[in-house]
C-alpha cells in the first residue's frame, strides 16, 4: 500500500485521475515512508552577490530555478507543498502571508525544513494588502506584523526578501521595507497562474513555459490543482536539468 501511495503522490495529473483504484489508497497514518530524493541538491560554488534592489531573475549563467510559493490561503496546499519537499528534495521559498492559519498549523513540520535550509521563508505581508495605496505607517505595519510572526513562529524573519502583494510596489514602499530589513523586492519571470483556481492542464502548460534556467517562478499555496501536478513539475525540472534552489542557496545581498 505504501508503494501505491508513493506512486499516487509522484504521478502526474492525468495518470492519477485515470486510476480510480490508486485514488482510493488510504493515507498511511502515522507512518513515514522512506522516499528517495528525486531532485538533485543545489549546485555548490560561491553565491552570487546582488545589490539591494528588485530582482526578477537569478543573475548570471547557470541551471538553477527559484520556485517561490506565495500566500498560503489553503492549509491543505501548504501541507502538500511541505510533503512535496520531503518526498522529492525540492527546495523553494515560501512568501508567507502571515494572516493565514496555514503557517501556524504546519509550524512543526515546516520548521525543521526551514532550519535545514531546504525551505526558505520570506515576507509577503500580514494580510496581502496593496502596499501602494496604504499610509506609510500601514505599510510598515503590514511588513512588521509578518516579520514578527515569522520570527516568533519559525525563528527567522525572512529578510532581506519581501514580495509586494499583487507585485505592486514603488520607491516609497521599498524604502519603508528596506528600513525593516527587507532590502530586496522579489518579483518574477513567470507564474503558474494559480493565485486563483485554474485547471491542472493549464498549470502544467505554465510550468512548461516558464521553468527555465536562472528564472524566478511564482506559484501559490491557495488552490488544490498544483498538489495533483507535482509529478509533472518534477518531470519538467528533470528533463531540463534544472536545480530547484532557494534564494539563500544562490544569492547573497551586499
Ligand atoms: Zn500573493
Amino acid at each position: 500500500m505504501l508503494a501505491a501511495g508513493t506512486a499516487v503522490a509522484l504521478t502526474g495529473c492525468t495518470a492519477a485521475q485515470g486510476d480510480p483504484a490508486a485514488a482510493q489508497v488510504p493515507e498511511a497514518a502515522g507512518q513515514v515512508p522512506v522516499r528517495p530524493a528525486l531532485l538533485p541538491p543545489p549546485p555548490g560554488g560561491p553565491k552570487t552577490a546582488v545589490p539591494p534592489a528588485t530582482i526578477t531573475a537569478l543573475p548570471g549563467p547557470g541551471s538553477c530555478m527559484a520556485l517561490t510559493v506565495d500566500d498560503g490561503a489553503s492549509a491543505e496546499v501548504v501541507g502538500a507543498y511541505i510533503q512535496f519537499a520531503k518526498d522529492t528534495g525540492a527546495r523553494f521559498t515560501f512568501f508567507v502571508t502571515a494572516y493565514y492559519r496555514s503557517w501556524s498549523e504546519h509550524r512543526d513540520e515546516l520548521r525543521p525544513l526551514v532550519e535545514s535550509g531546504q525551505i526558505q521563508l520570506a515576507n509577503h505581508t500580514w494580510d496581502h494588502a496593496d502596499l501602494t495605496v496604504l499610509s506609510e505607517s500601514s505599510v510598515a505595519d503590514e511588513l512588521s506584523q509578518c516579520k514578527l510572526f515569522l520570527r516568533n513562529t519559525f525563528g527567522v524573519d525572512g529578510s532581506p526578501y519581501y514580495r509586494p502583494p499583487f507585485g505592486r510596489h514603488n520607491a516609497a514602499v521599498d524604502r519603508i521595507a528596506a528600513d525593516l530589513g527587507y532590502r530586496v523586492p522579489v518579483m518574477w519571470y513567470g507564474s503558474l497562474s494559480d493565485s486563483g483556481l485554474i485547471t491542472e492542464q493549464y498549470l502544467v502548460e505554465c510550468a512548461r513555459k516558464y521553468f527555465n534556467p536562472q528564472t524566478i517562478v511564482i506559484g501559490h499555496a491557495n488552490h488544490a490543482p498544483v498538489t495533483r501536478c507535482y509529478g509533472q513539475l518534477v518531470d519538467i525540472i528533470r528533463e531540463r536539468n534544472l536545480s530547484l534552489v532557494t534564494l539563500d542557496d544562490v544569492l547573497t545581498v551586499v
